[in-house]
């Protein structure tokens, strides 16, 4: 029997901790958890969209695992009653005022054509908006055009967390809450990886920490990666101006492997419309956030969208912390890593978006490489 122990609760550790034991019934699985429960750090805090990877660089994990993940997510949600709901994307122009138009729409221009050659070089099916073909879809929002992506969709992260905690859970996964883990030892078969309160032995022992993934792979003895741990706050838009935007998502045309995708206008599974994220170098991985950002920001990027919004519309709602991994000049990509196969140790380092979306399919590529690995 395998003893393998996973480190985070997040998505990422509870889709791998889910498939490995369906796959291997064998196995016995651990997941250890830092906080009381599952999902309370990225997993949580994000934009809960399911993305085609049109944004990314199509040779890139982040793409591959986001278009293979943008189906696997449907079947996986539909099939268990997990709410989901189709939005599509809308990439377009919008513009802050007459006098900044002509330059913001020759600025988005290329921005617009570098996606289509993405888009083209993964199979991802898009179509081209004029404003008028913008204001069918969204009637109350000022777009110049832009490009409308179908294959979109918003889920509810918090059931799919359940969901997967329980689908592990059922199968025989031991979670353990409350368990930091701050030492592990390599002791020549074996890591022994030590918590508090306990130690766990581990034939397999899989990163899952999110912004804390370099801490533990230094831990574990594997140095050389570094996480800047960059914030993204979301405002929502409360009150009658909730309702401007009916289903679809607005992202503004932002260079592809720019720090974030722009502050966007997300209508969320419950019908909520949120602003957001932006994206600043957050100082700590805690999930304390005493300097949040002015409105205004928001107001600024999002009235190109939207110019009816106003200062007293918007009520800060939340903030994630996306695991960059820097990666010198280039754009930022997952790195999942076995760094020794006797005994195994796996990495899951710079998870950040599209992580949600490509979570099962990651889950698939560790089982796999683990059964090629034994
Ligand atoms: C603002 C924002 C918006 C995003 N939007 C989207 C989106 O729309 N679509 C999409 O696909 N992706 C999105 N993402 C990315 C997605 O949220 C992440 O890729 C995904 O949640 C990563 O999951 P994870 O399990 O790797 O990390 P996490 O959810 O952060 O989980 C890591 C877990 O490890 C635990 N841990 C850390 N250290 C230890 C330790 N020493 N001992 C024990 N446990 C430990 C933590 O407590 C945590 O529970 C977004 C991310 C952010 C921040």
């Amino acid at each position: 029997m395998k003893r393998v122990v996973v480190i985070g609760a997040g998505v990422i550790g509870l889709a791998i901790a889910r498939r490995l034991i369906d796959h291997n019934p064998s196995f016995h699985v651990t997941v250890l958890e830092r906080h009381s429960e599952i999902a309370r750090e990225a997993s949580q805090h994000n934009s809960g969209v399911i993305h085609s990877g049109i944004h990314l660089d199509p040779d890139s994990l982040k793409a591959h695992f986001a278009r293979k993940g943008s189906l696997a997510m449907r079947l996986y949600c539909m099939s268990r009653g997990i709410m989901m709901r189709h939005t599509g994307m809308i990439v377009g122009v919008g513009f802050r005022n007459l006098k900044t138009l002509w330059g913001e729409w020759r600025a988005s221009f290329s921005v617009l054509r570098e996606l289509k050659n993405r888009a083209f070089a993964q199979g991802i099916s898009i179509k081209t908006l004029t404003c008028f073909g913008v204001k069918r879809l969204e009637p109350h929002a000022r777009v110049l055009g832009g490009i409308y992506i179908p294959s979109v969709w918003i889920i509810d992260k918090k059931a799919y967390a359940k969901s997967l905690f329980w689908g592990g859970k059922k199968r025989g996964v031991e979670f353990r809450f409350e368990e930091e883990v701050f030492g592990i030892k390599n002791n020549g078969h074996q890591f022994i990886v030590r918590t508090k309160s306990n130690e766990y032995e581990a034939d397999i022992l899989i990163n899952c920490a999110g912004v804390y993934a370099d801490v533990i792979s230094n831990l574990a003895r594997f140095p050389g990666y570094k996480i800047i741990p960059w914030r993204g706050e979301y405002y929502e838009v409360v009150g009658v101006k909730s309702s401007l935007i009916r289903n679809c998502l607005i992202y503004p045309a932002v260079r592809p492997g720019s720090m974030g995708l722009g502050i966007h206008i997300t209508k969320s599974i419950d019908e909520r419309l949120f602003l957001g994220p932006n994206a600043n170098i957050h100082k700590e991985r805690e999930y304390v956030f005493e300097d949040k950002t002015s409105p205004r920001e928001f107001l600024e990027e999002a009235r190109c969208f939207l110019p009816q919004l106003e200062e007293k519309d918007l009520r800060w709602a939340y903030a994630g912390l996306r695991a960059k991994c820097i990666s010198e000049g280039k754009e930022a990509d997952f790195v999942i890593k076995i760094e020794s196969t006797d005994p195994i140790f796996i990495n899951l380092i710079g998870i950040e978006s599209p992580g949600l979306s490509a979570s099962l399919p990651i889950a698939d590529h560790i089982s796999e490489v683990i059964r090629m690995s034994i």
